[in-house]
């Protein structure tokens, strides 16, 4: 069987579809094949402990969405398919085992306040940090959304030389380049300010000690005061369906259960796709991935995989690993501090020690002593994701190895590693486990069973190190989302500018292809 379409795109991920609806707007003809039953990769909600407890299994946090090109482009179209966002003005606190907790809020006098229970030395530098956010911010969302390397992101450095002069520019590549520790180091004297900034980099795969980890733990903490954080009303999978509304109100396909198999190439262009089953779909302008760099020579003919700038893309390195233990409760936790109660994310580092043994021990492949845990409460913003009066939770593990050293494999210790954790949590919240009614863990076996993007578990779509990050993203020869086939682009995490639920490299490709 043979069908044909304009574009065809690999993977419904936030870029995948995010491409689609932008080009299906711009009145293409698209079809979007999706290997797993439903749309959405790392953005999926389901209710996997109890009926009514609506569980976002990945990804929650869409504040990158919200500010993103996607959202500017059709927002208002994805508001009319039910997309509709809860806003948070109390985004994220770390605690710790003494009992005290420092809480980034909106209200910039409530957040000082925080700061100052627990170091009133640092106030004047969140201060100060704060102020500089406020004059970078527009060049450095600016170069987020600027394809690498391009001119447009030679102009957002102009912009930013003439607006903060060299020194201006000078501590920008600095910041880019700076360790969190080197970072934290230099701005707090407090252990517990200097966990707040760290306890984000852990989001990504940035220990304390790897450069490069201070931009995106400065923007997250700076920016949690600035922005807050936004999470999708009734589950982060309204998005999914909202965009998949606009493709097909504007005469695209999202087609589940289609896993492609091969990646056409005739000429050295791509023109089409052949799925596991067989069926042959050809695409008469472009061809658009949303699959892991990685995986991607595998999928092509031989004779082009066999080529070096091809084949280099096999070198684009995971993350080390994640695990989700999700939860249905009765109540919320009874935290040792009950002002964390309030907020979206729960950072336990807890210290910025403790994370840097973390990463030595999950890169070593051994199962961490103290992990670094983000949990997520999202139903102190958006009640509706749980039966009245009760609460859905999750425990994002950061960072687990990809593979165990001494052999065992994730399916045998996903339980027991899940109860240490939850023994670790009790401490932080006594009683916690008498108020669970439901639980679900998700290994890193599991998050590559969901989606094979997630290479051994890595819930980053490939590591963010500098190695392969702004313009080295994924490998050299496939940046700028083009890859060494012509008519086949690259969208995804995998890609310039990254993980997240942003949609911009999606955004950019469907510029490119047009
Ligand atoms: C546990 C977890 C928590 C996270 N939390 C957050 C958060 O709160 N906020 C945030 O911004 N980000 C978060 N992230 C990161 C974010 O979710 C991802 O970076 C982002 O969703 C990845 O989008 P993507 O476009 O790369 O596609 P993906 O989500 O990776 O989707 C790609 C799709 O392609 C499909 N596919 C792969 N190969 C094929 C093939 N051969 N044929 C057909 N289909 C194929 C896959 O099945 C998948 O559905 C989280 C991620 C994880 C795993």
């Amino acid at each position: 069987m043979e069908s044909q379409a304009d574009i065809i795109v690999i993977g419904s991920g936030i870029n995948g579809l995010s491409a689609a609806a932008l080009l299906a707007k711009k009145g293409r003809r698209v079809i979007v094949l999706e290997s797993a039953d439903i749309p959405g990769g790392a953005v999926r909600t389901a209710e996997v402990t109890l009926p009514g407890f609506r569980h976002d299994l990945f990804a929650m946090n869409l504040g990158l969405f919200a500010g993103g090109p996607v959202n500017a482009a059709i927002g208002a179209d994805l508001a009319r398919h039910g997309f509709d966002l809860v806003p948070s003005n109390k985004p994220f606190c770390s605690l710790f085992p003494d009992g005290t907790s420092v809480g980034v809020q909106t209200d910039a006098e409530a957040t000082r306040a925080s700061i100052a229970a627990v170091s009133p030395d640092d106030v004047a530098a969140w201060d100060r940090l704060g102020a500089q956010l406020g004059d970078w911010a527009p060049y450095l969302i600016g170069l987020l959304g600027a394809d690498l390397p391009s001119w447009k992101a030679v102009k957002v450095l102009r912009k930013a030389h003439k607006a903060l002069g060299m020194d201006g520019v000078y501590e920008l590549t600095k910041l880019a380049l700076a360790s969190t520790r080197s970072f934290a180091n230099a701005n707090f004297v407090s252990p517990k300010m200097r966990a707040l900034l760290a306890s984000w980099g852990m989001h990504l795969d940035f220990a304390p000690d790897v450069p490069g980890g201070a931009l995106f733990s400065y923007l997250e903490t700076l920016g949690g005061q600035m922005f807050g954080m936004v999470i999708g009303k009734g589950g982060a999978d309204t998005l999914i369906k909202a965009l998949v509304g606009v493709i097909n109100e504007c005469g695209g396909t999202v087609q589940c259960s289609a896993r492609v198999s091969e990646i056409l190439v005739e000429g050295g262009k791509a023109v089409g796709v052949r799925l596991e089953s067989g069926e042959v779909i050809r695409a008469s302008h472009a061809v658009i991935s949303n699959v892991n760099p990685s995986l991607m020579p595998d999928m092509l003919p031989a004779t082009v995989a066999a080529d070096r700038k091809v084949a280099r893309a096999r070198e684009f390195e995971p993350g080390l690993a994640t695990m989700m233990i999700h939860l249905a409760l009765d109540e919320l936790p009874q935290w040792i501090d009950p002002k964390a109660g309030e907020f979206n994310y729960v950072h336990i580092g807890p210290y910025l020690d403790n994370m840097a043994m973390t990463y030595a021990e999950a890169a070593a492949g051994t199962l961490p002593t103290s992990p670094t845990l983000v949990v997520g409460q999202p139903t102190v913003t958006d009640p509706s994701r749980a039966p009245e009066g009760k609460h859905t939770l999750w425990v994002q593990v950061r960072v687990l190895p990809l593979e165990i050293a001494d052999g065992r494999q994730w399916d045998d210790v996903r339980e027991e590693y899940a109860d240490y954790v939850m023994g670790i949590l009790e401490t932080y919240a006594p009683g916690l486990g008498g108020q669970v009614l439901g639980r679900h863990v998700l290994s890193p076996a599991d998050l590559q069973r969901y989606n094979a993007n997630l290479v051994k578990g890595d819930s980053l779509g490939g590591s963010h190190h500098p190695a392969q990050f702004f313009f080295l993203r994924p490998v050299p020869g496939w940046g700028r989302h083009r890859t060494p086939v012509d008519r086949l682009f690259i969208c995804g995490a995998g890609t310039w500018p990254g993980g997240g639920v942003g949609g911009t490299s999606g955004a950019m490709v469907a510029d490119i292809v047009g």
